[in-house]
């Protein structure tokens, strides 16, 4: 169990003194001096407790996953990791590259962890340490974002729109990937040039390659800050010892998130910045804390809501992840929140994330709400809701590539191959893994006999439902996934937990 050392324990609550103005005036200068020294303490022991939650992450990067019931490596990451995918990439890449003074550097608090992403994949140590130098400096060359191509880029009409939000569907469905809109043109707009149509499509089927088993050689030998926080580092004994480590990291990571946002809000809200001689935040921010504004500014978002919602709060302490309190942020009411944390508490990340998008399209909060508590009063572990909603309607604002309404129109006119017999299980699903863990939507996903057709299930589109390869393969014919049909409801059985999965309603 985490215990929670001195630097993480929560500031007192500033109390009122009836007193005279000078020791006043002392008493709170001296708090505001408690104050910074805190955020310096919470700031300092941030990128090494980050870089732990790394190391950890790539020892379970390296292992099977399919006895915890994960397909893969993004399905166990959205519903155990509080970071985003793009952002455990970029960490990991850090972390596995073994630029040892790159590191030693982001845990003594020389340069954010955010900035040591961007150093060069390899280079001696006399070189990382003149890289890291320049960084200190604020010398390094700015990062130029990579052009899409060319400089001129056009603001596609209406008809065009929707022709490029359906092309960028398909780009995704092709690909198997949850594709940005950016990664998706550029796919796009490539396929176009080459003119090969044939080849698309056939790639698209191909069996997808396997996940890369890293190495994992975690042991840097030297301490960080964050042994006082979480103990020193020792590489994970087991999945199971791993799992521990992660969770317990997590926590301490969440509590100091929390704490932060919200003494971050103070200072900008009283300008004590300005009292510790900063003209703006920003520069406050680089000097003093070396994280960048944004990045306190979503701690600020969060702590808000977490004000704005006290359950949310409660929630969060009591070790609801991240995501999950964001997610519920984005959408909740004084009226609802009760609601949506237990819909929280009882659906996977991914299906959590899909309902907030929703309501943010516009669905009806109190349709869908109803809709899990039903199955929710129903059902044990957690819940999901059916496939069946369409896709969130195309809000299309940027501008665009010269070539994409055209490149969009010709993937568009490519004919995919038709689905016969058994096979219409997958358009009936929209390509859509029907794992309620997982939901991965790829031209290449497969469709599975709930009743096994050895056991005299049969062809028909009710025995059917669409499953992406990792989940087939690796989970339900590896034996450690059960699916079967209770009613009209599909109950998926995972290594120590049960989730049942019913037809939404129709939005
Ligand atoms: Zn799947």
């Amino acid at each position: 169990m985490l215990s929670l050392p001195s630097v993480l324990t929560p500031l007192a609550p500033a109390r009122s003194f009836r007193v005279g103005v000078a020791p006043l005036l002392a008493r709170v200068w001296s708090e505001r001096d408690a104050l910074q020294s805190r955020l310096r303490a919470l700031a300092k022991a941030g990128p090494a407790l980050d870089l732990r939650l790394a190391r950890v992450l790539l020892y379970l990067q390296g292992q099977d996953l399919a006895p915890l019931g994960y397909p893969g490596w993004l399905a166990f990451t959205r519903e155990h990791v509080d970071w985003g995918e793009a952002w455990i990439r970029s960490v990991l890449r850090l972390v596995r590259s073994g630029l040892r003074e790159v590191l030693r550097a982001v845990c003594a608090g020389r340069i954010p962890l955010t900035v040591a992403v961007t150093a060069p994949g390899t280079c001696h140590p006399a070189a990382q340490e003149a890289w890291v130098a320049a960084a200190v400096a604020g010398e390094l060359p700015a990062r130029v974002r990579r052009p899409s191509g060319v400089g001129a880029t056009i603001e596609p009409g209406e008809a065009d729109i929707l022709a490029i939000w359906h092309a960028r569907e398909r780009v995704r469905l092709l690909e198997g990937l949850p594709l940005a809109d950016r990664e998706a043109d550029e796919r796009m707009l490539g396929w176009w040039r080459a003119d090969r149509a044939e080849q698309v499509v056939a790639t698209a089927l191909a069996a997808a390659p396997r996940p890369s088993m890293a190495s994992s050689d975690t042991e840097w030998g030297f301490a960080d800050p964050a042994d006082s926080l979480v103990g020193p580092w020792r590489s994970p004994s087991s999945l199971t010892d791993a799992m521990g480590l992660l969770s317990t990291i997590q926590a301490a990571r969440r509590i100091r998130v929390v704490e932060l946002g919200q003494i971050y809000e103070r200072v900008v809200r009283e300008r004590l910045h300005r009292g510790w001689g900063f003209r703006d935040v920003a520069s406050f921010c680089q000097t003093v804390l070396g994280c960048t504004v944004r990045s306190l500014q979503r701690h600020q978002r969060l702590a808000r809501a977490l004000r704005r919602l006290p359950e949310l709060g409660a929630a969060a302490r009591a070790g609801m992840s991240l995501a999950r309190v964001e997610a519920v942020a984005r959408v909740a009411t004084d009226d609802d929140v009760v609601r949506w944390i237990t819909v929280a508490e009882r659906t996977p990340a991914v299906e959590l994330d899909r309902a907030s998008r929703q309501v943010e399209a516009g669905a009806d909060p109190d349709v869908l709400l109803d809709a899990y508590e039903a199955v929710m009063g129903t059902a044990t572990g957690t819940v999901a809701l059916g496939s069946t909603q369409t896709p969130v309607p195309p809000r299309l604002t940027d501008r665009v590539h010269p070539d994409l309404p055209q490149a969009a129109r010709w993937l568009l006119a490519v004919e995919l191959p038709p689905q016969r017999g058994f096979g219409r299980v997958k358009e009936r699903d929209r390509f859509i893994c029907a794992n309620p863990e997982c939901r991965r939507r790829a031209l290449r996903n497969h469709a599975h006999h709930v009743r096994f057709r050895q056991h005299g299930g049969a062809d028909t589109l009710d025995n059917g439902l669409c499953v992406c390869t990792s989940c087939h393969l690796r989970l339900i014919h590896a034996g450690h996934v059960q699916v079967e049909k209770v009613g009209a409801a599909v109950v998926w059985s995972f290594p120590g937990r049960v989730a049942t999965v019913v037809d939404g309603p129709e939005m």
